[in-house]
């Protein structure tokens, strides 16, 4: 009995181990069919990474090529730009590009093209020093509403206040300008004149203002009474700025007019005015 069970127990032995050896060489086939789909699928893979880097490479080419065109495009757009900003007159001043614009900058620099005339000037309906009729009298219309506003608030507040000096046409700029070089001298004149061109006043978007009380006042020492005071923190509130600031002279080339008011809308009054600064500074156009 003995003998037979072991002679069961070797060859059953021997079936496992065969078996075993059976499953073992199996099993490696199986693995390495896995493998080999595996290193099939990452060939297809890798096939696909290629085709999507060739893709990408074209899209990168395809982009370059548009952002060559774009960059083009932009130089140009800023050589017109460019271009236009650098229209100048025959004594090398810029003629602006946008004179009937409510953002336009004028100044000793740039002027308003030949024969400028505002296209809708309108009496503002507030308290005038110069008389009925009188030209200085006129401002463009949103300006001359803007202006009226001004005038409503300021009363509400306990502000008298008086226009003293709006539009002025180039012929009159003109006339100023050549009685003060007769008078005092072409430098003379330059200093404390615009030339003609190059006022504000011109662009029919600026007012002198006074206190009703002291109309002669058209000086710095505005800014000591109530009237000043009032304008420098309240006049963005109507779209106006204070174009000539104390401490800006270098930047605007005038000296400081807390009289002399610029319509530009109260958003952009509004931003000027919180940041203190000036239009120039404000469109970038100085350069510190
Ligand atoms: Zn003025």
């Amino acid at each position: 009995m003995l003998n037979r069970n072991k002679k069961w127990l070797i060859s059953g032995s021997f079936i496992f181990v065969v078996l075993i050896a059976g499953c073992e060489q199996l099993g490696i086939d199986w693995n390495s069919n896995s493998n080999n789909e595996q290193e099939n699928q990452q060939i297809e893979e890798s096939v696909n990474n290629e085709e999507t880097l060739n893709r990408e490479v074209e899209q990168d080419e395809n982009n370059e090529v548009s952002r060559e065109e774009t960059d083009t495009n932009k130089e140009e757009t800023e050589e017109e730009a460019i271009e236009t900003v650098l229209q100048r007159d025959e004594n090398g001043l810029v003629i602006v590009p946008n004179p009937e614009s409510i953002e336009v900058i004028v100044n000793k620099e740039r002027r308003l093209p030949e024969g400028y005339e505002p296209p809708d000037l309108v009496e503002p309906d507030v308290e005038f020093h110069a008389g009925e009729g009188d030209p200085k009298r006129q401002m463009r219309q949103e300006a001359a509403h803007a202006l009226e506003e001004l005038f409503a608030i300021a009363e509400k507040e306990g502000i008298e206040l008086v226009a003293v000096s709006g539009y002025r046409s180039y012929n009159r700029q003109e006339v100023i300008y050549n009685n003060s070089v007769e008078k005092n001298g072409e430098e003379h004149a330059n200093q404390y004149s615009a030339k003609p061109g190059t006022s504000e006043h011109q662009t029919g978007l600026a007012m002198d203002v006074a206190s009703s009380q002291r109309v002669s006042v058209l000086e710095p020492s505005f800014i000591d009474t109530d009237e000043g005071q009032w304008l420098d923190e309240n006049a963005h509130r109507a779209g106006f700025i204070i174009r000539y600031p104390d401490g800006k002279e270098n930047i605007t080339g005038y000296n400081y007019e807390p009289w002399h008011l610029r319509y530009v809308g109260k958003e952009l009054a509004t931003e000027i005015y919180k940041q203190q600064l000036t239009l120039e500074e404000f469109f970038g156009l100085f350069n510190e």
